[in-house]
């Protein structure tokens, strides 16, 4: 493997993408059809579809950030975030949905951003017409998704099948582990190739570590590059403008430690988690959940955009094995009793629309260090979503359901999945895990309202602009990755109308 060449290593380009998740790629995709020169710059590698082994021990390390275990300063969330070209959109479960209008309206209020619904919604168009967004088919929903399904409708909750970008799915059920089928019509597949097509190029293996700047002016980006053989390398981009898209909580993380922080410390303000807990079930009869598409029912009985009493989303939840195991309390043969009904499991994740918030902040060389704590009034409804959970599973048919707290709940009639309702959620009891952070670098039409305007500019430096989920002015209650590559398609066009 020869070593990499000097030019690698020092170059220049109109404007530089930090990160290729849904909101780099389709900024790079918009300044590259504006016949701009982009580099896009992931610490990440490629992910063909044939290196995707189906395997958890080889593809959780590969994909996720920190092998998976990033977690909350405090350790009571767990983080997962994705890496490699294309991001997290490479193991998401390809759900898309748009913010809805109440809460886009809040956001053109609250954050003077009257004209943002309308470019949204114009971007939305586009970039669920490019992803091939369509609803899940009847014939798509497992039976794990059915049984949801059918809980919610014995109790009567609002539910309803949920939109995706796959084609030619066969329902593997592999989709948190990358697809081996080529089916998402994600960024590594669609956006990130027509960018390239168009002249943008792109490093891999290649973290961003200080954003350049003289006089209040971004010139361009530095880090560490890897050649793949165990040699690592310094770079320096200089570039007209610098795009931050290394993700919610990567992007804020780069402008604290370039020491980059506005006067209102806006910088690392605002960040939501949509932390989730999960609730387990045992049917009688095989569930089989690893088989088919793994979400596609929700039910939004809890959930209202701008609602403070109703901020739970409901959805199936499955884990592969070893993700299983994790997720279910105790060690020995308890562990090994759940783990033997695998067949029969089901589960489901209360997710918070979570009305508090956290911070970021940095360690000096710009990994992020996430400071959340679960807001009480966020812990009472969560401890809502649980109750329902339960009693949807019990509705369903389910024999008993498990509550993985530190003490873990059985449960097995209605009256006692009610009672769920007063639990008190403490640091990591139940353990949550977080798969949408948002925030760090909002949008505020004045900078004391959020580091960036409506464009993605960072209003305190000249030359800085986010296009991803840090611009996210509160959560979004539902999948964030259309409104972030919508976004990016919004920041890309932005940024090559200035330059
Ligand atoms: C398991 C899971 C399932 C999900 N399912 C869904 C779903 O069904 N629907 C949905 O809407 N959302 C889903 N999401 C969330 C969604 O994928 C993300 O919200 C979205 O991809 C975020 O886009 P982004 O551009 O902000 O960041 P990302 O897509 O995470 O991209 C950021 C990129 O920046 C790179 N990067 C980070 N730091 C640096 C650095 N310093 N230098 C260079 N590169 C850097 C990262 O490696 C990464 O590739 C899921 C997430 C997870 C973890
Ligand atoms: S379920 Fe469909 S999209 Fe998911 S990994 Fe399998 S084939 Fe790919």
């Amino acid at each position: 493997m020869p070593m990499l060449a000097a030019d690698d290593l020092r170059t220049r380009a109109d404007v530089v993408v930090v990160g290729s998740g849904a909101g780099g790629s389709m900024a790079a995709l918009e300044l590259a059809r504006a016949g701009h020169d982009v580099l896009v710059v992931e610490m990440g590698e490629a992910h063909p579809p044939e290196r995707f082994t189906q395997r958890e021990e080889e593809m959780i390390p590969r994909l996720f950030q920190d092998s998976g275990a990033r977690t909350t300063v405090d350790m009571s969330v767990q983080v997962v975030q994705g890496k490699g070209l294309g991001g997290s959109t490479v193991h998401n479960l390809n759900l898309c949905k748009r913010v809805p209008d109440a809460l886009l309206d809040r956001w053109a209020d609250r954050q003077r951003l009257p004209d943002l619904p309308a470019r949204l919604g114009e971007a939305y168009d586009a970039v669920e017409a490019m992803l091939d967004v369509t609803e899940v088919t009847e014939g798509q929903v497992n039976r794990h998704n059915a049984l949801f399904r059918q809980g919610c409708r014995a109790l009567g909750l609002h539910q309803g099948r949920l939109r995706h970008n796959r084609r030619g799915c066969v329902g593997s059920g592999f989709c948190e582990l990358g697809c081996a089928y080529d089916a998402k019509q994600n960024a590594a597949k669609i956006v990130l190739p027509a960018a390239a097509a168009l002249g943008a190029r792109m490093w891999t293996r290649a973290r961003v570590d200080r954003i350049d700047h003289r006089f209040g002016r971004v010139t361009g980006v530095r880090g560490v590059r890897h050649d793949g053989q165990g040699r690592s390398h310094r770079f320096r981009v200089k570039a007209r403008a610098v795009v931050l898209a290394a993700s919610a909580t990567a992007s804020t993380a780069l402008v604290l430690a370039s020491g980059l922080q506005d006067r209102w410390r806006q910088a690392g303000a605002g960040l939501h988690l949509h932390p989730a807990a999960t609730v387990a079930a045992v049917f009688p009869e095989p569930v089989e959940a690893w088989r088919g598409i793994p979400q596609s029912i929700e039910s939004t009985e809890l959930l209202d955009p701008v609602d403070p009493n109703r901020r739970v989303w409901l959805v199936p939840v499955f884990g592969h094995p070893a993700t299983a195991a994790g997720m279910i309390p105790g060690t020995g043969a308890p562990l090994m009793e759940w783990l033997s009904q695998y067949r029969y499991l089901a589960a489901s994740s209360p997710m918070l629309h979570d009305h508090g918030s956290g911070r970021v902040g940095a360690t000096r060389d710009g990994r992020p260090l996430l400071h959340y704590r679960l807001d009480p009034s966020d812990g009472r409804a969560l401890a809502q979503g649980m109750a329902m959970a339960a009693r949807i599973w019990l509705a369903a048919g389910a024999r008993r359901v498990l509550v993985p707290m530190a003490r873990p709940l059985v449960v097995d009639s209605l009256a006692e999945a009610d009672a769920l309702a007063s639990i008190v959620p403490r640091r990591a009891d139940p353990p949550l895990a977080a798969v949408h952070p948002m925030g760090g670098l909002r949008m505020g039409g004045l900078p004391r309202m959020g580091a960036c305007d409506g464009f993605g500019r960072y209003h305190a430096a000249r030359g800085l602009w986010v296009a991803d989920g840090s611009l996210m002015p509160s959560s979004t209650g539902g999948p964030p990755q259309l409104t972030i590559y919508a976004l990016g398609r919004i920041v890309g066009r932005s940024v090559a109308s200035q330059l």
